[in-house]
């Protein structure tokens, strides 16, 4: 029996194997299993005894929001998918078939969404630095090549295709000598992002052979790391065998005169309940590092002001930064979670007009779309049309930044490639890579 582990015991994922279980622990019938099942053949599913016993309420399932954060849901993917994915589950077809079709079906749900492949991979030479992406001049993402998985996935995940399939993880590397090589090369780089996955998935053994080298690199202002362990598995920072260690690398880390920047994703207030997230944080923070926080709006798990402004106070009672609010990507059953951009922007004002100014350090509803992070600053009436006001938070092209620019009213527009120029023939970010081929 899987579902009587206490959160206190060493981690053991549970994986697809698992799920029946754990979907009649949820009150399924036999054929909404069967329709899960099918679902996540074709999508991710991992997650743990903290998560099933700590973070779920089970009573409210199938709609608790936690269990909607971890949890494929049958209506995920078009209908006529997942019927003929449950048949195949039924006539227990053989696996290599139901790959080819769970194969075929991923392949309709934009697996690589804004250029990730292709526009953000850096090059020494002609020599393509894999595990590496430069899109913004100041900070590189780091993609650790045993940093490629989770302590739970989230039903949400941009990333969900290098879960699953034939998984490309050209995406990773575990080359450091070529990353400390490129970042010398490259003296406006200030920040490296460490990312996955989740970097916190690595052991300290591992993760330390990464971020030492970067401890002697001048340059560097901040070394982050990107994660949801916090949420998914706070004893890794306080009963792990090696929550110690890891805590003395980020000591080691601010002693080198660098913020170590945890960038911490929390996608729901309740995952800030459990008192062991309380002690992960302390003790993070007593290291030196810095707590930013991050999550995307989802429909169906956060989309709420309350939700929002609640996560937010909480941080700031623990001592952690609010950062970002982003818009869910074009990516994989973007179209069931997706919020449009315009109750996006409702949503976000509300819970940030309810909130003390600490908390506006938070940005957003943002997009991180090919040209850069673009933020729906808000609806407005101008010269009698109602527009969307926008601006780059972040820009490939640096001198887009902070400037306001904007696009007709829709109010079903759920990303930037929905929405069209106002007052303009074309928005800025078009006329600016025109020469670099980039479409949005
Ligand atoms: C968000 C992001 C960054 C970091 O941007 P900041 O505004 O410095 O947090 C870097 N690279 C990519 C690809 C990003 O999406």
């Amino acid at each position: 029996m899987i579902l009587n582990q206490a959160g206190t015991r060493r981690f053991r994922a549970y994986t697809s194997k698992h799920l029946d279980e754990l979907l009649q622990r949820a009150g399924l019938g036999d054929e909404e299993r069967l329709r899960v099942r099918a679902v996540a053949t074709v999508l991710p599913f991992r997650t743990n005894a903290y998560v099933v016993e700590e973070l779920i309420d089970w009573s409210a399932a199938p709609d608790d929001p936690i269990y909607r954060l971890v949890f494929p849901q049958a209506d995920m993917l078009p209908e006529t998918d997942v019927a003929r994915l449950a048949d195949l589950l039924k006539a227990e077809a053989p696996n290599a078939e139901i790959q080819v079709e769970a194969n075929r079906v991923r392949a309709r749900l934009n697996p690589h969404p804004a250029g990730q492949k292709e526009l953000n991979v850096p090059r020494i030479g002609d020599e393509p630095v894999p595990g590496l992406q430069h899109k913004y001049p100041e900070t590189v993402l780091f993609f650790p090549k045993q940093g490629q998985t989770c302590h739970a996935y989230c039903t949400y995940c941009f990333r969900w295709a290098q879960f699953v399939g034939d998984a490309d993880l050209k995406f990773a590397s575990d080359d450091i000598d070529q990353m400390v090589g490129y970042i010398r090369r490259h003296p406006e780089v200030t920040s490296v992002l460490i990312t996955g996955g989740d970097a916190m998935i690595m052991g300290e053994p591992v993760i330390r052979r990464y971020i030492e080298p970067l401890l002697g690199l001048e340059q560097l202002e901040s070394v982050r790391i990107g994660t949801k362990a916090l949420a998914y598995w706070p004893q890794r920072f306080t009963t792990d065998p090696d929550a110690d260690s890891t805590l003395e690398l980020f000591e080691q880390v601010v002693a080198a005169g660098k913020n170590l920047a945890f960038m911490a994703h929390f996608t729901h207030p309740r995952e800030l309940d459990s008192p062991l997230v309380e002690s992960a944080v302390r003790r993070i923070l007593d290291s030196g590092a810095t707590i930013r926080t991050q999550a995307p709006l989802i429909r169906s798990i956060n989309d709420d002001p309350a939700v929002w402004s609640g996560m937010w106070r909480r941080q700031l009672r623990m001592g952690m930064i609010p950062y970002y609010m982003f818009v869910e990507r074009d990516t994989g059953p973007q179209d069931y979670f997706a919020v449009p951009l315009a109750r996006a922007y409702e949503i976000f004002r509300d819970a940030y007009a309810s909130v003390s100014g600490l908390c506006r350090t938070v940005r957003g509803p943002s997009m991180s779309a090919t040209p850069g992070k673009v933020c729906v600053d808000g609806v407005t009436e101008i010269a009698g049309e109602q527009v969307f006001m926008l601006h780059f938070i972040q820009a490939r092209d640096p001198s887009l930044v902070g400037r306001p620019f904007f696009a007709k009213y829709d109010p079903t527009a759920a990303w930037l490639s929905d929405l069209r120029p106002a007052f303009a023939d074309r928005f800025p970010f078009e006329a600016a890579v025109e020469d670099s081929l980039l479409l949005v």
